[in-house]
């Protein structure tokens, strides 16, 4: 009898259930509008050439070798990704009372996060939004934490933020628990508060005494600009909370599997800082010891260099360009075909994602009638369409509206 005998399979993980079946499709016009990654205009992956100029500079650097990084990682990239993060001039910074931790990808930071926020912490109760990166769940409740539960978020009647309900939600929270707010280009509703409902976001959090955990996996890559798409982070610390923050470096550098993160920890004063520091060096020690070098560089290379981060700034832009315009299209053709419904919402959401408002069965008939693939939840990744597809993909969707 087998060690693991009697052990149940888990459920299929769906995005990558969906890619398998799009994968094994043989129709010539399928489209693939599940994944999470960028695509190009010919629907292919993207290696930045920033990214290719730096590897080719760190293949040639005899001077570079491949001992361990420290616990927390290459200090060269975590110091320029908060500031990245959290601005040039960030009163943060400058009081010593923020550090950044180089971790394994925006997930292993949430995980480090919420290892901290629990074990250390003693937080029992996580929020994240309704919907939300269907992945929050299983890292915070790996993590440690007992109870994870969500806010209201998307009102599916305008197809825009609930903010009522949220505040509702965070109003009715218990004190101390642990509120997970998507730093910019909400995953998978592509709905942003603005800075005025921010505003009111803080209160709540203030007047509750909640504790924000900003998870960022799209600086740049949502509207093309760092700075605006850091602007939530940055009020929270400039109105003086204190929070962690998950970077993720996948999609706004093309690096996905290279696994590049950073967690950004900004606390109150110097010295309780060092605690958590010193708390945190040995959460990641028993963990996984110590990150991966590679991909961090070149990450660090183009952040610390000021012609290399012109040239990664170019690429952030083409990616948002590239998406705002396949918005632009897929909107206009569903207007000129006169599907029923209002499609402004598809050109108001931003970043990779859109929730299309597309219900169960006008998702699985996509599949079934026009090969094209999206989550059931009716979410689309713009970087799947392209000009060749888009007559195609914004018919289809006419048809089963219709
Ligand atoms: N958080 C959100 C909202 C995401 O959408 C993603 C990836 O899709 C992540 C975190 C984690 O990404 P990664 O671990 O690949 O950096």
């Amino acid at each position: 009898m087998s060690f693991c005998a009697g052990i149940q399979a888990g459920p299929p993980i769906e995005v990558f259930a969906l890619t398998q079946a799009f994968t094994t499709d043989t129709f010539d016009k399928k489209v693939n509008l599940g994944v999470g990654a960028y695509r190009t205009e010919e629907s292919k992956p993207w290696v930045l050439p920033v990214v290719r100029k730096i590897e080719q500079l760190m293949a040639a650097d005899q001077s570079l070798n491949k001992e361990y990084l420290p616990v927390l990682g290459l200090a060269a990239f975590s110091q320029a990704a908060t500031k990245m993060l959290l601005g040039d001039d960030s009163p943060a910074l400058a009081d010593g009372r923020a550090v950044g931790i180089q971790t394994l990808s925006g997930t292993g930071a949430l995980r480090v996060a919420g290892e901290f926020l629990a074990r250390t912490c003693g937080r029992t109760t996580i929020y994240s939004s309704e919907p939300t990166w269907e992945n929050h769940r299983l890292v915070m409740l790996n993590a440690g934490f007992q109870e994870y539960k969500s806010y209201r978020y998307w009102d599916p009647a305008t197809r825009s933020l609930d903010l009522k309900g949220m505040l509702e939600d965070l109003r009715a929270a218990p004190e101390r628990s642990v509120i997970i707010l998507h730093a910019c280009a909400h995953n998978p509703t592509g709905v942003d508060p603005t800075p005025d409902q921010w505003k009111q976001i803080a209160e709540v959090i203030r007047e509750k005494n909640l504790f924000p955990l900003f998870d960022s996996a799209y600086q740049g890559f949502a509207s093309g600009d760092l700075d605006k798409d850091a602007f939530a982070v940055r009020s929270f610390v400039k109105d003086g909370f204190e929070l962690v923050c998950c970077q993720s470096f996948a999609k706004n550098f093309g690096l996905y599997n290279e696994r590049v993160g950073n967690l950004t920890v900004v606390t109150s004063s110097k010295e309780v800082l060092a605690n958590a520091l010193s708390q945190i060096t040995l959460l990641i020690r028993g963990m996984y010891s110590n990150p991966p070098q590679h991909g961090a560089r070149v990450v660090a290379t183009a952040l610390n260099d000021p012609t290399l981060y012109q040239e990664w700034r170019v690429c952030i832009k083409t990616m948002a360009d590239r998406i705002i315009s396949m918005r632009a299209g897929l909107k206009e053709r569903l207007i000129k075909l006169g599907t029923p419904g209002n499609w402004d919402h598809i050109t108001n959401q931003i970043g990779m994602f859109s929730y299309t408002g597309l219900n169960v069965e006008q998702v699985e008939y996509l599949r079934n009638e026009y090969h094209i693939y999206m989550l059931k939840s009716g979410r689309i990744n713009m970087c799947g369409l392209t000009n060749a597809n888009l007559d195609y993909v914004a018919g289809a969707i006419n048809d089963a509206v219709n």
